[in-house]
């Protein structure tokens, strides 16, 4: 058997017919037909960002839809700031500065929120920022941000744009772009949307297109403007990765029908259930202290190895649970509940982990 199962925070597991839909014929993309399933994907985007505003499809990985923001929205000398709960964060900051702005960073400890009150004191103290970038969700460290509150935070103590990576949250847990004030929403395929890796979608608000068409950067092929004026014609400006728009559709259509509400509720219990099993049964002691329920995020014990770990997991058990990134490497797991990732699917990772730990707690006993 070569399959094996995913529990990794992106990519995550496909539904069968989302798989079916990629090994199709390929589409020409200036067709009627290939109109019809982008007309779609961008509709059903729509509806899972709760948003009326324009979407935009991008042929790239999450991170293309990250630096579309900055390229878009900035000139150079604009201030920005990035509220960092983790190695996503740290992303943003990287790319501000490869385009050359030096952004201001509130850095938060990480297994933490993202704190309104340090926000707010930092849009007072220093006024002028035109873009505030925040997480949904880090996936590095498996933190819940209240993009609710700190959306509401920028309005009421700043012009700021509200920028927010939903990568991994969107499709798992509650996002509400238009009711909560965010004006540029960005997330990718392969995470909650339940795709392959490939597409970034970006939700982009009156006040962000205004700030587009005054925006100095340089871009190309991620200019939201040549994306926008291409979509009269139903079309993107360049060749889109049509497999992955076909499998998109087919996936947005599995999640409509369950209801968005459910998704979340299914990813919740998930998590519930997947936290009480790695405290009680397995005696790992959680990492978040601000936990969403994308994933659950374990400290190892104490001098084990944690590569090693993961190594066998998936070379002699055909198990994939994500490492810790960044200075969390070999130190915690991450255990994926999005998407398609089922109940059986966690308890077999589950099992396996029990099995691998034993053996490895035994071996750090006797080392000492
Ligand atoms: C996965 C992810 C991204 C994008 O990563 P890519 O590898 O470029 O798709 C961005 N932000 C968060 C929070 C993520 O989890």
């Amino acid at each position: 058997m070569s399959e094996h199962i995913l529990l990794t925070p992106g990519p995550t597991p496909l539904p069968p017919s989302v798989r079916a839909k990629m090994a199709e014929p390929i589409l020409h993309h200036r067709t009627q037909e290939f109109a019809q399933v982008f007309q779609r994907v961008l509709a059903g985007m729509q509806q899972v960002f709760r948003t009326k505003s324009q979407t935009l499809m991008l042929t790239t990985s999450g991170t293309g839809a990250m630096e579309s923001a900055v390229a878009n929205l900035l000139s150079p000398g604009d201030r920005a700031l990035v509220h960092s709960t983790g190695a996503f964060g740290n992303r943003f900051v990287k790319i501000l500065k490869a385009y050359g702005i030096e952004p201001m960073v509130i850095f938060e400890e990480w297994g933490e929120a993202a704190q309104p009150q340090r926000l707010k004191a930092l849009l007072n103290a220093s006024p002028g920022f035109k873009v505030v970038f925040f997480q949904h969700t880090d996936t590095s460290t498996g933190v819940l941000n209240d993009i609710e509150t700190l959306s509401r935070t920028v309005r009421e103590n700043s012009d700021a744009l509200v920028v927010v990576d939903t990568v991994s949250g969107l499709a798992a847990e509650r996002f509400e772009t238009d009711s909560w004030g965010v004006d540029v929403a960005l997330t990718g395929s392969q995470k909650g949307l339940m795709n392959a890796p490939g597409l970034a979608f970006a939700a982009v608000s009156e006040k962000a297109w205004t700030a587009c068409g005054t925006a100095k950067l340089p871009r190309f092929y991620l200019d939201w403007r040549t994306m926008r004026d291409s979509l009269p014609q139903k079309e993107t400006p360049y060749t889109p990765a049509v497999s992955l728009v076909v499998a998109q559709a087919e996936a947005l259509r599995l999640i409509l029908k369950e209801g968005l509400d459910n998704v979340v509720n299914r990813t919740r219990e998930l998590a519930l259930y997947t936290r009480t099993e790695v405290t009680n049964r397995l005696g790992l002691r959680l990492f978040a202290k601000d936990p969403a329920h994308i994933l659950t995020a374990a400290w190892l014990p104490e001098g084990a190895d944690g590569d090693a770990l993961l190594k066998n997991l998936l070379t002699e058990e055909r198990i994939s649970i994500a490492n810790g990134q960044e200075k969390l490497k070999g130190k915690i797991i991450r255990i994926a509940h999005m998407g398609y990732i089922s109940k059986s699917d966690v308890q077999a990772g589950l099992s396996a982990l029990e099995r691998r730990l034993k053996t490895l707690i035994g071996a750090v006993r006797s080392r000492s």
